[in-house]
Order: structure tokens, then sequence, then C-alpha cells
């Protein structure tokens, strides 16, 4: 398992604002568009491409395309729904599949209440969107259902990280693959609190997305 902190002057700025508590719902959801479409950007540095040429008014120019099968993003329900326009401003023909997990606030465990997701994913790339990186539990399960369908490489995108997300997931996919499994985010921060929160965090993500429900 990789982690890629991506280390940008525009990522640091709006993730600012984002960890701002002052930040209101419409710009907290703008905000995070456009983190997840630099972060985005970082996470699909090594998608497979295919050579291809094209005719261009003056010759034949020699270039790529993304290699098929189409990758599949996934957002875990519910705060992840909040990265897909990002994400799919960058992969406009990506699929999408969706997991949904809720976590018990005693124990932090999650389970799993949805499922939609290909029954085949055999050499495919999956993008998981899943603002926090908490303790791993969800993550852990949401990357084990796609590596058991047969993706080749697993990619998950998360505003931020906390040290013992990073470490569970690490411990749970130690090797290089296959698949190969990489955390991208724009920030490790410093611990969990007792109640299952990053600090210095940003709060429930999924309240300052759609409000609290
Ligand atoms: N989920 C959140 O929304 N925020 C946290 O800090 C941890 C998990």
């Amino acid at each position: 398992m990789r982690t890629l902190v991506v280390d940008h002057p525009l990522v640091a700025h709006k993730l600012t604002t984002l960890r701002d508590a002052a930040s209101d719902t419409a710009t907290f959801r703008s905000l995070t568009a456009e983190l997840v479409a630099l972060l985005a950007y970082e996470a699909t540095r090594e998608m497979r491409v295919q050579p291809v040429s094209v005719t261009t008014p003056v010759a034949v120019a020699s270039g790529v395309k993304l290699a098929r099968p189409v990758p599949l993003v996934v957002p875990v329900l519910r705060a992840g729904i909040g990265m897909l326009e990002g994400m799919t401003q960058l992969l406009p023909m990506a699929d999408v599949g969706f997991v949904g997990m809720v976590r018990d606030e005693e124990s932090l465990v999650a389970s799993t209440y949805a499922d939609r997701l290909p029954t085949d994913l055999t050499g495919r790339e999956a993008f998981v969107l899943d603002p926090m990186l908490a303790t791993g539990g969800t993550l852990a399960t949401v990357i084990s259902m796609l590596a058991g369908r047969g993706a080749a490489a697993i990619t998950a995108i998360c505003l931020l990280a906390a040290p013992e997300g990073i470490r569970h997931l690490e411990e749970t996919f130690p090797g290089d693959g296959p698949p190969t499994v990489r955390v991208v985010t724009a920030s490790v921060d410093e611990r969990l609190n007792d109640k299952g929160y990053i600090v210095p965090g940003l709060g429930d993500a999924g309240d300052r997305l759609f409000g609290k429900i």
C-alpha cells in the first residue's frame, strides 16, 4: 500500500478553507469538487494508456488514449457522493458504482448496507472516493470488495487521512499487489480523537456537505 500526500499550494489553500468551521455548505461543496479534481489529477498519473494516431489539419500525430476497460469510480455513501462531481470532471468516461457503509458510533465498526458494483472487475482500475480516512475500516472493506472482484489497481482518494487509518490499510494490504493499492490525500493529520474524528480535521464531512439529518 502506498500513500501520496499531494503537496501543492492550491491544494493546501483549498483544504484550509474546507477545514474552517465558518465555511458554509455551498462553499464546502464547491471547494470539495475543486480539491478532488486536483487530487484526481495526481491519482490518475499511473493510468494505463494505449498509443493512437490522429490526423491534425497539418499532419499525422502520435498520441495516446486511455486504455479499455474504462475505470470504475466508487463513491462511498454518503459523503463520497460529494466528491463525484470533481472526479467525473476529469474522468467523464468512467463507470460509477456505489457502496453504502454506515459506522456504528459506539464501536466505530462499519457495516455495508448497499453494494452496487460490477461482479467482474478483472483488469480494471478503480478509484474509491471517501473524504475522511479515519480508522480505515470502511476503506479496507471497500478495497477488499474491489480486490475480490479482480480489480487490477485500486486508488482511494481522501480529502484527509489519520495516521491510524493509513496504518490499518498498510497492515491489511501489505504487499505491492496485485492489486496495487494506493491512497491519495491532501493531508495526513495528527490523530483520531475518542469519537473517531480526525484532529484537527474538518468535522463530519457528510454533515458539512449535505447537512445534519
Ligand atoms: N468521518 C468524518 O466525517 N469526519 C471525521 O473526522 C472522521 C470520520
